[in-house]
């Protein structure tokens, strides 16, 4: 049984394709989401259907494979069975690939009042928001109300924080001063807000310094060291007691254990991530694995992030420790290969560390354009995505400027 069609479980769920196995993959949602690009559907760049593909159209040839949409509500681990749409369902192995959810840190009244990146919906939320702010603005008379319709806070200076920031920058630069004529979109403002020193700190250095030099190049006000104290929709305050008029607060500050994991009676660390022994297992149950971000394992003294590389390189391993035990052998231990990092900050220009070596500017871009469109699920979104970017490039515009219902 595999819990969560998320990168990691898809991966485990694959590997397993051509043995002789019964799998039972259950997801809440029908669809695998390519959360990466979550930020190009509030920006207006792409479609929800354009990151994500059925988990029925993904597995359609794998016939040791049931899929079963619903969200999980137990786990039993000592009588090995789950509770799903109230039925019971057992199983022989169980891997528990769950992912995360955003950690408000406690922030009630961000996650009332502000916006996330986490599944379409929130995405959606996002997109139709940013889009309103600008029809508001444009027959709004005030100009103190107008700053505060186009002032834009993200908070979080990760690489999805910096990823917003700079797409939204060139959002409104490239394409919304052609939507609205009249409107003086220098008003505008892009606000990124950062606790620590740095931006994307588990980043080199140089990286981190190109970064904030890049959306600086953007117009984006770029904060450091800025806590954020409370925002009540209408106005965040720092710490420092000073204050941003604005309508539009971005969260993207954190991630933390979801709410199935939560519950587990189980050892736990840091963002409540379940502790895993090397081999992926969970300790005491030798049958159940527990990958990707749900899990919590440390390499050289150092927590593995979460992040998809990690979760994609543990559902390969977790397919061969299952059949690893299937034959009577010992589970080996998992070790992370670090593939480099990569970061876009809007057109042409991205920052890299590929094989060891740092760069920044158009050739990080162009390989961050092309990895993304290779790691899409569905060759026909494949084409889209591709065919969307190019179009953007070529005519400076984002073609899903759609405010729908939600
Ligand atoms: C906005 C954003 C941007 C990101 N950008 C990057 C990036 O640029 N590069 C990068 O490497 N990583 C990035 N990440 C992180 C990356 O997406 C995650 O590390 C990765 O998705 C983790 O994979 P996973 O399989 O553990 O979980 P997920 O991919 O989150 O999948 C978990 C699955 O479990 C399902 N599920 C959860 N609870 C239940 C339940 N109780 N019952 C049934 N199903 C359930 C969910 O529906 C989901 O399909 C980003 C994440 C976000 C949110």
């Amino acid at each position: 049984m595999i819990i969560g069609a998320g990168f990691a479980g898809l991966e485990t769920a694959r590997r397993l394709a051509s043995v002789p196995v019964r799998i039972t993959l259950i997801d809440k949602n029908n669809h695998h989401l390519f959360q990466p690009l979550l930020y190009q559907v509030a920006i207006a760049g792409l479609l929800p259907s354009q990151i994500a593909q059925p988990i029925r159209t993904i597995f359609r040839k794998q016939k040791n494979l049931t899929f079963q949409m619903g969200e999980v509500s137990t786990i039993n681990f000592d009588e090995k069975y789950v509770k799903l749409n109230g039925s019971v369902i057992a199983y022989d192995y169980l891997v528990l690939a769950v992912g995360g959810r955003t950690n408000f840190f406690g922030f009630d009244v961000i996650e009332k009042e502000g916006f996330q990146l986490k599944d379409l919906e929130t995405a959606v939320k996002t997109r139709n928001h940013l889009l309103r702010m600008f029809e508001q603005a444009s027959h709004e008379g005030d100009a103190e109300k107008r700053k505060s319709l186009l002032t834009f806070v993200i908070v979080g200076g990760g690489p999805t924080g910096v990823e917003t920031a700079g797409a939204l920058a060139e959002l409104i630069s490239h394409v919304m001063v052609k939507d609205y004529p009249r409107l003086n979109l220098n008003e505008a403002r892009v606000v990124l807000l950062e606790a620590a020193a740095h931006l994307i700190s588990s980043y080199p250095d140089e990286l981190r310094q190109a970064t904030s030099k890049l959306l600086k190049k953007k117009n984006v006000d770029v904060r450091l060291n800025t806590k954020l104290e409370n925002y009540n929709g209408q106005e965040v305050t720092l710490l420092d007691g000073s204050k941003i008029e604005t309508q539009t607060l971005i969260w993207t500050a954190g991630v933390k254990a979801t709410e199935i994991v939560e519950g587990l009676n189980v050892e736990k660390a840091s963002a409540g991530r379940v502790r895993i022994l090397p081999t992926l297992q969970l300790p005491q149950h030798p049958e159940t694995f527990v990958i990707g971000d749900a899990a919590f394992l440390e390499e050289n003294g150092q927590a593995l992030p979460m992040i998809s590389t990690v979760a994609i390189q543990q559902g390969v391993f977790t397919a061969k420790n299952i059949l690893r035990l299937m034959k009577g052998q010992s589970p080996a231990s998992f070790h992370y290969k670090d593939p480099g990092l990569l970061a876009t900050i809007g057109r042409n220009a991205a920052v890299a560390r590929i094989f060891g070596i740092s760069f920044s500017g158009f050739i990080a871009w162009v390989i961050w354009v092309f990895l993304h469109i290779y790691r899409i699920i569905g060759f026909r979104n494949r084409i889209i995505v591709l065919f969307n970017w190019a179009w953007d490039y070529v005519f400076y515009d984002n073609q899903v400027r759609l405010i729908t219902k939600e």
